[in-house]
């Protein structure tokens, strides 16, 4: 049940302020087919985009299942659009260069489900629309109707519970409107559907309820709900889960460690569930200034890295697909090579992939592109945000011990160890930019963190040895952190993450229930290390011997150690969608 209080919305130009929503009050049953009418101006879209979740507005409020949703942070409302809202668009927005099953895919692919899986999804959804036969072509290959249909598809693989179409026939002609309204008429069978259309007849035709909009008001609504007076459901969970790093350790050990690269990719789509809509918008329809925000927000979490070693990833990534592909063609297609009729498209062996992998690592030339970007890169400056360097070497951390405790290493610990363990050393960047160190670079631009982050106590860091904490949008802290700032026994995570290695994922896991005060985090302190402080040279042979197991040689280089201060505890706005801080740790160093 969605319900509309007072929603009221201006748009502010220099020259005029417009007002798109004025005062409107809507309530939808769970399971309706609501046609909104009026000319164009009237303020459909922005309704729509307001029900969406995709626009805030100024006042009012959006109850869903009878819960004010005043309080969402940005992470609710990317399971509430993830999970329960599909987007039909007039302009289809699909994207060009893939095949439509490829474009009902990626829809689930910001979901994380698995490959297989996937691939049955979208196939059944586009035959649920009529377009079974066409799965492997383009857009560019099919008509208007069939694609608005694969744009249907798409906004249903997720079994929404409602479904948002801006004009779906604005473009369509009347044969295929009709097509289209079929269609929709069936899926609002057992959902609600609100469509915006400037087609009367259409609406009157299919629709079960016709509301009028005109200069951002209701004029007219043919059957009125009153949201109040109905029995009320009750609210469902949502489906966002939220796990304790030790958790998700005791759950699936293994797994975690064997896909990593998926398990960052799901965290990354929760986080920032927009993408999925944004990337589809922005590659079809050009970038406005909303899609350019979370761009800039996304960026920040995700920058362009240019390494001095690099391969071609999404190359590769071709080849895993063809060799991961586990549809019934290919098995069929694997079992006749054994009978000598090998198919064109037989599985890539291994060892060609990794041929390639390395044929394709290419040099760059850091030191030159480090001084066209020193002398101004052309005007770079203007393109960019921030531009960081780094050097590939992971300061070694230790928490300072109290009175006569010994110093306690956090970085490297079992974790990072087995995260980088046995990668190529250009991996070994990637798993540290995936942030299994909690311990990272603040990026060099304050106006960018004053946008995104709050600081909730002590300051912002003013010098090379101090470091913010840095929460999660709602002010928490993970377990992980709380273990690699030694504010939990370092060493039961490392116990942890060794049993998980090698016990196949069945380990005891603590309780981690701790109280963390922001007194406690500022009053926290590290020693940190070059890794080289951990070799001592032999004058004699000038040979230089790895000391870091001798701890009384390790304990004295740590007194000696650069001092890090938490000054700071800083949590995202509610504006910033991502962040340009991995939540943990980041120290300025410079
Ligand atoms: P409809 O979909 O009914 O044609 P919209 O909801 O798109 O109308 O727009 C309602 C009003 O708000 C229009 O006057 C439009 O010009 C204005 N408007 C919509 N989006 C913006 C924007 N991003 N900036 C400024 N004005 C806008
Ligand atoms: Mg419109």
């Amino acid at each position: 049940m969605l319900e509309l209080k007072g929603i009221c919305k201006r748009y502010v130009t220099q020259s005029f302020t417009q007002v798109a929503l004025d005062n409107v009050s809507l309530s939808f049953r769970d399971n309706e087919f609501v046609a909104i009418l009026g000319p164009s101006g009237s303020g459909k879209t922005t309704m729509l985009n307001v029900i969406g979740g995709l626009d805030h507005f100024d006042s009012g409020d959006l109850l869903i299942d009878g819960i004010s949703t005043k309080d969402f942070h940005d992470r609710d409302w990317d399971a509430y659009r993830n999970n329960r809202i599909g987007f039909v668009f007039q302009s289809y927005n699909l994207i060009p260069h893939q095949t439509i099953l490829e474009n009902v895919e990626l829809a689930l692919t910001l979901t994380g489900v698995g490959h297989a899986e996937r691939r049955q999804r979208a196939r059944e959804a586009l035959e649920k629309v009529g377009l079974g036969e066409h799965v492997n072509k383009r857009p560019s290959q099919l008509s208007g109707g069939q694609m608005q249909r694969v744009a249907i598809a798409r906004a249903l693989i997720n079994d929404p519970e409602i479904v948002l179409a801006d004009e779906p026939t604005g473009a369509l002609d009347s044969t295929t409107s009709v097509q289209v309204m079929d269609l929709l008429k069936d899926v609002a069978r057992d959902r609600l559907v609100i469509m915006v259309t400037h087609n009367p007849e259409l609406a009157y035709q299919y629709a079960t309820r016709i509301v009028n909009l005109a200069d951002g008001k209701i004029t007219d609504d043919s059957d009125p709900f009153d949201a109040a007076k109905a029995a009320r459901r009750e609210a469902k969970p949502t489906r966002k889960t939220s796990m304790s790093f030790v958790t998700a350790l005791g759950l699936s050990a293994r797994n975690l460690m064997t896909k990593k690269g998926r398990t960052a990719m799901t965290a990354f789509a929760g986080s920032i569930g927009i993408i999925g809509i944004a990337a589809i918008l922005a590659l079809s329809n050009g970038v406005n200034g909303y899609i350019k925000k979370v761009e800039e927000d996304t960026l920040s979490s995700y920058p362009l890295t240019i390494s001095k070693q690099d391969y071609d990833l999404s190359s590769m990534m071709g080849g895993q697909g063809a060799a991961d592909d586990d549809s019934p063609e290919n098995v069929d297609s694997s079992d006749d090579s054994a009978g000598g009729k090998a198919k064109g498209t037989d599985r890539i062996p291994v060892v060609t992939a990794v041929k390639d992998m390395f044929a394709s690592v290419k040099s760059n030339d850091m030191t030159s592109f480090k001084a066209w970007l020193d002398a101004g890169g052309d005007g770079i400056d203007k393109e960019v945000n921030a531009i960081q360097y780094g050097y590939g070497v992971s300061p070694v951390v230790y928490r300072a011990g109290k009175g006569d405790e010994k110093p306690v290493r956090l970085v490297p610990n079992a974790m990072t160890e087995a995260m980088s363990g046995g990668a190529s050393s250009a991996a070994t960047v990637n798993m540290e930019s995936m942030g299994t160190s909690v311990f990272n670079e603040m990026i060099d631009d304050q106006s960018l963190l004053d946008s995104q982050y709050d600081v909730v106590a002590g300051h912002w860091p003013t010098s090379a040895n101090e470091a913010v904490m840095v929460l999660s949008s709602r002010g928490t802290v993970g377990d992980y952190t709380l273990y690699s700032i030694g504010a939990l026994d370092i060493d039961e995570l490392n116990d942890l993450v060794n049993s998980a290695m090698t016990a196949d994922g069945k380990i005891e896991t603590p309780e981690t229930g701790t109280d963390f005060t922001y007194d406690d985090a500022l009053s926290t302190t590290f020693k940190v290390l070059s890794p080289a402080d951990a070799y001592r040279k032999n004058e004699e042979t000038g040979m230089w011997t790895d000391m870091s197991g001798d701890t009384d040689f390790m304990a004295a280089k740590v007194a000696d150690g650069i001092d890090v201060h938490i000054v700071g505890v800083v949590r995202p706005n509610e504006t910033a969608n991502a962040s340009a801080l991995s939540p943990a740790l980041p120290t300025r160093m410079r």
